[in-house]
């Protein structure tokens, strides 16, 4: 049965108590982790962690195969529908410059993303479930996945199998993800239907022409004013064929050329970011970028390979899922605590992947530290980024809110 009002209102009362409770499991979780970030798809030690946090708790608990994946299987005490709960695993490859009593001891790898928090909200949420089996009717899967950072991590997870943990209910009915941002005010929800994060896909062009003497140009066929006429051309581009209300990022972060002053060099190399918001529009810009760049290019008697690689798809909240989200956050936290967001972020989550399978929702929650103003914040995969751990709770809780109303019978 889906999220109603009514499996809203009967929520048991006392949730955020319940998971404020917890607390000091959560923080030493989170701290654990933050101490020993790992990064990528391999993450032994975070995965034995959530093992642990998760031994002595009435949970099956399934690890990947091809990757650090922990699924947790909470049965509740009747049969019913799945509800899957995501909390990434993985750091990212920076130096911390916190100066937190708990920093990084890794060398090279922080938890800047905060998904040590996500890990420690979702472990204590599924402590509330455990102790709550009696009301659940159905299933709950905790998927603790690694790489979320670029690895596509959730893909590999659909691939071994996560959905089909399911059981003989089929695919799970509703899917929810909490990310946590150090600039959003603590223990605020922030939500919305529709697409909530872009997809981010990578753009490489080359550009060859013929090199030679930087005196004679004449004589040579110069890539640099055809890879430089490029980057304004494609900026046209975005706004002559693509609408106003479908936005779109195309930024070229990268250009590389030559050696020196007085050659002119064979090959000139462009990359950036490309950002969208809907598959059509992503699927368009995919075949005009090709087209601008390879014609600018003929344009200057030179030629043009255009590789885009694929990243992570567009984040798609499904509306009724992120109204059940803001209404659980809302009965959870208390309706001052939830604020719709006006735009969506152009950042990209591989979460999308399991959005694109089942109909859910991903929500910010704010982790902002106390006196500290959110211009000055230092924001996600910042080396000085810090959380607010009593934000946690609001985590916690809504996580449970979500399982519990979800599978209220
Ligand atoms: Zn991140
Ligand atoms: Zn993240």
């Amino acid at each position: 049965m889906p999220i109603t009002p009514s499996s809203v209102r009967d929520l048991p009362v006392g949730l955020l108590g319940r998971a404020q409770a917890v607390q000091p499991r959560t923080v030493a979780l989170r701290r654990a982790l933050h101490r020993r970030p790992e990064l990528g798809l391999d993450l032994p030690a975070t995965r034995d962690a959530v093992r642990d946090a998760l031994a002595d708790l009435p949970i099956t608990v399934h690890l990947g195969g091809s990757c650090s994946s922990v699924v947790g299987v909470i049965e509740g005490a009747r049969p019913g529908p799945t509800v899957l709960l995501r909390g990434d695993m993985d750091a990212l490859p920076l130096q911390e410059d916190t100066g937190l009593g708990f920093a990084s001891e890794v060398d090279g790898a922080m938890h800047a993303c905060g998904h040590d928090t996500h890990v420690a909200m979702l472990a204590s949420a599924a402590r509330l479930l455990a102790e709550d089996r009696d009301r659940l009717a159905g299933r709950v899967l905790l998927m603790f996945q690694p790489g979320e950072e670029g690895f596509h991590g959730a893909r590999h997870m659909i691939e071994e199998g996560l959905l089909e943990r399911s059981g003989p209910a089929g695919e799970p009915e509703a899917a929810f993800a909490l990310h946590i941002s150090s600039t959003l005010p603590s223990g605020e929800l922030h939500h919305r239907p529709g697409a909530i994060m872009a997809a981010a896909d990578v753009l490489r062009v080359t550009v060859t022409g013929r090199g030679g003497h930087a005196s004679a140009p004449q004589d040579a066929c110069d890539p640099v004013p055809a890879a430089a006429a490029m980057v304004g051309a494609l900026q046209t581009m975005l706004t002559r064929r693509i609408g106003p209300h479908d936005p779109a990022v195309l930024t070229i972060a990268r250009i590389t050329a030559g050696t020196t002053d007085n050659i002119i060099p064979e090959t000139a190399q462009l990359e950036g970011t490309l950002r969208t918001l809907s598959e059509p529009v992503r699927a368009q810009l995919h075949t005009e970028i090709d087209r601008v760049c390879r014609h600018l290019a003929l344009a200057h008697d030179c030629t043009a390979e255009v590789e885009i690689v694929p990243g992570y798809p567009v984040t798609v909240n499904d509306p009724g899922a992120a109204e059940s989200l803001a209404r659980v956050g809302a009965k959870v936290l208390g309706a001052p605590r939830c604020t719709p967001m006006q735009a969506p972020i152009m950042g990209a989550e591989d979460f999308s992947y399991v959005l694109r399978r089942v109909p859910g929702a991903l929500a910010f929650l704010g982790g902002r530290p106390a006196g500290v103003a959110a211009e000055t914040a230092p924001p996600n995969h910042s080396n000085r980024v810090v959380f607010d751990e009593s934000a946690l709770p609001s985590g916690v809780a809504v996580h449970a809110g979500l399982a519990l109303a979800a599978l209220s019978g």
